[in-house]
């Protein structure tokens, strides 16, 4: 859907983005990670033919851009601007996305549709003025589906919202994913990204460092957690495989069978609640990629 080949941009001296090889197939939840500063944006412009690459090319839809592959794309980038005094449905209809070239009946039910997606469809005649900040990102985000896009491109789309905003922000998006929208998201926040999505690409200083899926950068680390009742009889039985306790019952042990682990805990008398691996998170997996670069992305769920 996206392949950029070594995509470049500079400003004056400032390389903004360098060499970028992206590559985001159909169906992907693409996040596309990088701290404040390191080319996200930029990118974003020249996907969206909004900002002209110096060198190298974007592919969209297997051909360069142009105004049809354009009309495939769905995008919100920074922040949507209505106008305050109008409502969310009129604001919508001066939108041009609506089809200009439909009749009004189609572009009505467009704009309906579109309500209904963000779950929006019950406001009333309430100014967008009075509407909150997650409103408004719907808002946004229905504006960018009136076209009914192929794949949508957001540019922090949570940014600035509350927990439940979020929330709503990243159920939407999943569900339109599941009914067939490629998304490509950037932003700085680790979790949001490891909660949303299921490919992953990370920019430092204008380099792409990793570009893998999620389930790739979280292997497992070759410890496992065992949550037992029996933790002095446990530390016992496992002698030196044992890394770590913890008072309320955790284990951490150092084995690469999960399965033959809890055969022998069980066999011995040690009663287990709970057994997983400890995966690598990917806040560990942006590390060792990027050294200290990456601690200026916010906001890892779970570090190790
Ligand atoms: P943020 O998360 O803060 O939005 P970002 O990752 O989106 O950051 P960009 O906005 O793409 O990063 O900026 C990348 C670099 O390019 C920065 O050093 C920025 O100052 C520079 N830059 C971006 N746009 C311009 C411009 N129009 N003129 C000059 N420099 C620019």
């Amino acid at each position: 859907m996206i392949r950029t080949t070594a995509l470049t941009k500079r400003y004056g001296k400032v390389t903004a983005v360098e060499d970028l090889d992206l590559h985001v197939a159909e169906g992907d939840r693409f996040g596309f990670l990088g701290p404040n500063g390191s080319g996200k944006t930029t990118t974003v412009r020249m996907l969206l033919g909004l900002v002209l690459p110096t060198s190298g090319r974007v592919g969209l839809f297997g051909s360069s851009i142009c105004r049809d592959s354009l009309a495939q794309i769905g995008s919100l980038v920074e922040g949507p601007a209505f106008i305050g005094h109008l409502s969310g449905r009129a604001n919508l209809r001066l939108s041009d996305a609506a089809g200009p070239r439909g009749s009004r009946s189609s572009r009505r039910r467009r704009i309906e549709d579109a309500l209904e997606q963000v779950g929006l469809s019950g406001v009333d005649r309430r100014p967008v003025k009075a509407y909150s900040l997650g409103m408004r990102q719907r808002l946004g985000l229905a504006s960018a589906l009136l076209r009914r896009p192929r794949l949508l491109v957001l540019d922090e789309p949570t940014n600035g919202l509350d927990p439940q905003g979020i929330r709503e922000v990243r159920d939407l998006l999943l569900k339109l994913n599941a009914e067939g929208t490629t998304l490509f998201l950037s932003s700085h926040l680790l979790s949001e990204v490891e909660a949303l999505c299921s490919r992953i690409a990370v920019l430092d200083r204008g380099r792409m460092v990793l570009q893998d899926d999620l389930s790739a950068f979280r292997r497992p680390t070759g410890l496992i957690e065992v949550r037992t009742p029996d933790l002095y009889q446990a530390e016992q039985l496992l002698g030196k495989r044992v890394e770590g306790t913890a008072p309320d019952g955790l284990l951490l042990v150092r084995h690469d069978d999960p399965a033959q682990l809890n055969v022998q805990l069980v066999r011995n008398d040690i009663r287990v609640v709970t057994l997983r691996p400890r995966l690598r998170s990917l806040e560990a997996a942006v590390l060792a990629a990027t050294g200290n670069g990456s601690d200026r992305l916010a906001g890892a769920k779970d570090p190790r």
